[in-house]
């Protein structure tokens, strides 16, 4: 067996913490390729060492800023050293990333260097190879990822080596220069590796036991999901649901390799499976609720609409040219509804409305801002009756109006919209009839 880890920031904080990720990695050998972030918070107001590195490069042009920065990142790389008693010196790397700094590498440049540091750290204490991502994670001239060139390098490089370091969040471009993945990145790094060796399973460690059933800021210690597909998945991140990053499940899904979402402070606690698919039933009907707020509806109204040919693309169009994606477009048999977000349709509200005028001549057309919407998902709703009813029959009795109502074809998610001032308690009301009640 073939597994590859991740370890996200919190879990290599501290020396602490990175005894914990040791243990953890000893304790199955066939943990074997492991993709460090850099050293994150170690408590609620301490700074990610990826933001001191923005930060840092940002003082670049001011000789005296820039030694006191450096120093501050050097003292939290040599607390971990010290803690963990290594004989490691990372003053020759520091001298280079300060000339590099000032020659203006570049921001990705600066913040690849917390993960790139924590790799060389943790592969000397775990007694493992180093492998700078540089060489194995490419990316093109214009700067997007080049996963089939990617493969093939990682899988030569790993098949050299029979355990390694291979530091998250950055690769390099064809000329050398370095190039991060967006925040939390790291966890594509992760992925990345497990598609290549073809790993049997690829774990993420942080500081959560898994993905809840939902937002624990709305409902107080919701249960955990214990086993989840990718499209679930996929359905509850897009509503804002965090833990992994969402380009990670790409490469995996390619190659239907599990993630296991695990806890490094709980190692003991199962944590969620995401898999291709699975004849595990979810324990209670849904998968998980999530949901955002901040969205505007702008319902078009036409007499005999339902018999004007190409109504729909017309009055989408006019938002492709505006540049704004829309969300969802429930429709009847003379109105048009399109959902957006508010923030994106707000600056060109008014180049849309002109625009939807000029292009369908419609009798009203009117905006209805402040909508919060919330997916309920789940793999068991397909084909088990009364999961819309129960969701109506919780929100109706919770006093809550609902907005819209969509249900792909798919049976895998409801989408409802309420009011923004009614989201909590909504995805309150939804929670219990599905969960509360039922444990
Ligand atoms: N260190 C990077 C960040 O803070 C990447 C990661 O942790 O995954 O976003």
């Amino acid at each position: 067996m073939k597994k590859v880890v991740k370890f996200g920031g919190s879990s290599l904080a501290s020396a602490e913490q990175f005894r914990k990720v040791s243990e953890i990695i000893h304790a199955d050998k066939d943990r074997r390729y492991v993709v460090p972030s850099a050293p994150g918070k170690r408590s609620s107001k301490d700074t990610k060492v990826t933001d001191m590195l923005y930060d840092c490069y940002s003082a670049a042009g001011d000789a005296d800023a820039l030694t006191k920065k450096i120093a501050a990142i050097q003292a939290r790389y040599q607390e971990i050293i010290d803690g963990l008693g290594l004989e490691l010196s990372l003053d020759e790397q520091f001298k280079e990333i300060r000339e590099r700094f000032e020659q203006h590498a570049g921001s990705d440049y600066a913040a690849s260097r917390g993960e790139y540091l924590n790799g060389i750290v943790l592969a000397a204490y775990l007694e493992y190879d180093f492998i700078d991502a540089a060489e194995v994670i490419c990316f093109d001239e214009d700067g997007v990822f080049d996963a089939e060139k990617t493969d093939g390098k990682m899988r030569a490089r790993l098949a050299e080596v029979e355990r390694a370091v291979i530091p998250g969040f950055y690769g390099a471009m064809p000329d050398g220069s370095i190039k991060t993945f967006s925040r939390g990145g790291s966890d594509i790094t992760g992925s990345i590796v497990a598609r290549a060796v073809h790993a049997d399973l690829y774990e993420n460690w942080t500081d959560v036991s898994g993905f809840l059933v939902t937002d624990p800021h709305i409902v107080q210690n919701p249960e955990t999901i214990e086993t989840i597909t990718y499209r679930e998945l996929r359905e509850l991140s897009y509503m804002g649901a965090t833990v992994l990053h969402a380009d990670a499940i790409f490469p995996l899904r390619k190659e239907g390799i599990p993630i296991n979402i695990k806890n490094t402070n709980r190692p003991q606690d199962p944590g969620t499976l995401i898999v291709e698919s699975t004849c595990r039933q979810p324990r209670f009907t849904i998968t998980g609720i999530a949901g955002k707020k901040g969205f505007c509806a702008i319902n078009i109204e036409k007499d005999q609409m339902n018999s004007e040919i190409g109504f729909g693309r017309k009055v989408l169009q006019v938002f492709e040219e505006n540049g704004i994606s829309f969300e969802h477009v429930p429709s009847g048999i003379d109105t048009f509804t399109v959902i957006v977000h508010q923030s994106e349709f707000m600056e060109k509200e008014q180049n849309v409305i002109s625009g939807i005028h000029r292009a369908v001549q419609p009798d009203t057309l009117d905006l209805e801002s402040g909508l919060a919407l919330i997916a309920v998902v789940g793999r068991g709703m397909r084909a088990n009756r009364g999961t819309a009813g129960r969701i109506f029959a919780a929100l109706s009795h919770a006093r809550i109006n609902v907005k819209m109502i969509d249900q792909g074809s798919s049976e895998l998610n409801i989408i409802i919209g309420v009011r923004n001032e009614d989201f909590e308690n909504a995805v309150r009301a939804i929670y219990d009839i599905f969960v509360q009640t039922q444990l």
